[in-house]
């Protein structure tokens, strides 16, 4: 399989799972013209993707729905009834989406998909694992707090990209409003860099090779502080060989596994 991050952070989110001939797209988070350039520079042909498939509901993760579905509308557009309604709403795009259950699992071309449900303050928020020949991915980002679903999909994959938003004490020192802190930090917010490494020592997944550290934040984290905590995590948790990497709101990044 192959991971292409094109952004990643509180200003725009999107990535693309490839595995056999399917491309899925995660997200669309961005300008339209800013991340179809993005899209080309890891090799994904915007009119090649199978399907883009939304987390939930904020803008961003579907900033570019509208002009991108105005210059793509075959691309199919996949989410939760909850999310894909809210999208529909905020965008003004009604056509072209398949609405699925939230925990549902389907199969787009050669990528079997599942979803999970996630808590954040969105109308229907998920996570996703993907699989395809042996091997899964695991993506979630946007969630205040760690689920059963959410250890049982982190604990199957071989490759994650999972939030590690913030550090709880540059949070609190900064100069963000009280309502604004108490909903990051809350249960439906933001999961921190030491939630990360929580998870991570928690469930100690047995094939994990990888570790994406994503949605980083860009005035309440640095990407130094959050590879330590969840190095930190690991290395506790006998898992030297993961590879540990944070993810980028600027830069593209792509990885096979
Ligand atoms: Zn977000
Ligand atoms: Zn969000």
């Amino acid at each position: 399989m192959r991971l292409s991050v094109f952004a990643s952070g509180s200003k725009g989110n999107s990535l693309a799972v490839q595995g056999g001939s399917t491309t899925i797209v995660v997200d669309l988070g961005l300008s339209c013209t800013e991340l179809e350039s993005r899209m080309r520079q890891c090799g994904v042909e915007p009119d090649s993707i199978d399907a883009i498939l939304f987390t939930h509901d904020h803008s961003d993760h579907c900033a570019a729905l509208d002009v991108f579905h105005r210059h793509h509308p075959q691309v199919p557009l996949l989410a939760t009834d909850g999310t894909a309604g809210a999208i529909a709403m905020r965008t003004k795009v009604e056509d072209g989406w398949t609405a699925f259950e939230t925990g549902g699992e389907f199969e787009i071309g050669d990528i079997a998909v599942e979803s999970f449900s996630v808590p954040h303050d969105a109308a229907d928020p998920v996570g996703y694992l993907f699989s395809c020949g042996g091997e899964s991915l695991f993506v979630a980002t946007d969630f205040g707090t760690v689920t059963e679903p959410v250890r049982q999909a982190f604990r199957r994959a071989n490759c994650a990209v999972l939030e590690s938003n913030h550090d709880p004490v540059m949070l609190t020192q900064s100069g963000r409003p009280p309502s604004l802190k108490q909903r990051i930090h809350g249960r439906s917010g933001h999961l921190s860099n030491d939630d990360a490494a929580d998870l991570l020592r928690a469930v100690r997944p047995p094939n994990l090779s990888a570790l994406f550290l994503a949605h980083l934040s860009g005035e309440c984290n640095e990407p130094h502080l959050a590879v330590r905590t969840a190095r930190e995590a690991a290395d506790a948790a006998g898992m030297r060989d993961l590879r540990i990497e944070p993810l980028s709101q600027n830069c593209v990044f792509s990885f096979e596994f």
